[in-house]
């Protein structure tokens, strides 16, 4: 499957749990990859879901809220930023790509996305139902 920014969408909304932190993002999201790597599988719990769009366009409220942490094992130096009073999940950012990535499961729905592909599969939770 390819991924289309231009599919459906027109930007979106989306926030923490506890609402803290909420973000905008308007320009068209990225379709959604969902990562079975180990790190997201110890950081959510699961597979990570992530759309993505360009760091200028994501505009933050609450930002003082956001605490980051080192992804330890990242090839990539990526950092992820959470709600330092849910604790929710809400972005992933690696230094010098284009795109910040945000937990999908933040968004408002209906997002107008869809799932564009998985990606490290095989360091899946053993338990997990990966698509064929
Ligand atoms: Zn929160
Ligand atoms: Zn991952």
């Amino acid at each position: 499957m390819s991924i289309d920014p231009e599919r459906g969408t027109s930007g979106g909304t989306g926030r923490c749990l506890c609402g803290a932190v909420s973000y905008e993002v308007r320009v068209p999201l990225r379709d959604v990859l969902v990562c079975h790597c180990v790190e997201c599988r110890r950081w959510h719990g699961g597979p990570g879901a992530y759309t993505a769009a360009p760091r200028a366009d994501v505009t933050l409220s609450g930002e003082a809220c956001v605490r980051w942490i080192d992804s330890p094992e990242s090839a990539t130096r990526a950092r992820r930023g959470f709600c330092g009073s849910c604790g929710s999940s809400l972005f992933w950012d690696a230094p010098g790509r284009p795109v910040i990535n945000i937990a999908a499961g933040t968004l408002d729905l209906p997002t107008g996305l869809a799932t564009a592909r998985h990606i490290w599969t095989e360091q899946a939770g053993d338990w997990e139902e990966l698509p064929h």
